[in-house]
């Protein structure tokens, strides 16, 4: 960001896979909007329930506390009215309706930061993170290490066989690849 925007909201989106850093970003950029001294709120869908119920936690372990809603409109309902920057883990786990809710929020002056997945394990763009990026004012990718080959990796594999879209996990059902490493097949359902 090369000019902070003043007077006005907008939308931040941190994407990429699984270990790329997504959530230690989202706590950086948190923790510094608490430094110069601005109200932050921070929400996770209640269905990531990895290392803690409420509290956003990294792979590394840096945590700082969240408020877990269960849908979109939980999450709006949830939005103090003072507030100046919120921040949404996972947001990929949330309903088409967090699209609407995200925009609102800017427009109303608030900047507002998601942080989640841009591909499911089959590599499929996953919703609504194609639509954030689309009304996002700003967007950073990031990359993890291929656990393979150590080049830059932007592929989540799946470990475990399984049809969910979702399977809420860590380093015990997913690791980081490169487009080279990376299977999908691997992750499949096998019929
Ligand atoms: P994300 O939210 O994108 O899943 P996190 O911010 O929770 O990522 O965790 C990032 C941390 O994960 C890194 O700082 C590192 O300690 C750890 N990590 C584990 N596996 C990898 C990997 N393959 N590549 C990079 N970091 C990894
Ligand atoms: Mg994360
Ligand atoms: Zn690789």
């Amino acid at each position: 960001m090369h000019q902070t925007p003043i007077d006005t909201g907008w939308v931040e989106v941190i994407c990429g896979p699984m270990f790329s850093g997504k959530t230690e970003e989202l706590i950086r950029r948190l923790r510094r909007a608490e430094l110069a001294r601005q109200k932050v709120q921070s929400f996770k869908p209640s269905r990531d329930n990895r290392y803690d119920a409420t509290q956003i936690v990294s792979h590394s372990q840096q945590r700082r506390d969240g408020h877990a809603v269960e849908s979109s409109a939980d999450l709006r309902a949830a939005v103090l009215p003072d507030v100046q920057v919120i921040g949404i883990d996972e947001v990929q786990f949330f309903d088409a309706g967090i699209v609407e809710v995200v925009d609102t929020l800017a427009t109303q002056g608030k900047r507002v930061l998601v942080a989640g997945l841009d591909q499911d394990y089959l590599g499929r763009p996953f919703e609504p993170m194609p639509q954030l990026l689309a009304i996002a004012e700003y967007i950073t990718k990031t990359l993890a290490i291929c656990m393979v080959c150590g080049n830059p990796a932007g592929r989540s594999q799946r470990l475990v066989q399984t049809g969910d879209r979702v399977l809420v996990g860590s380093h015990d059902s997913y690791e980081a690849r490169c487009r080279k490493c990376y299977d999908p097949a691997a992750g499949k359902e096998t019929p």
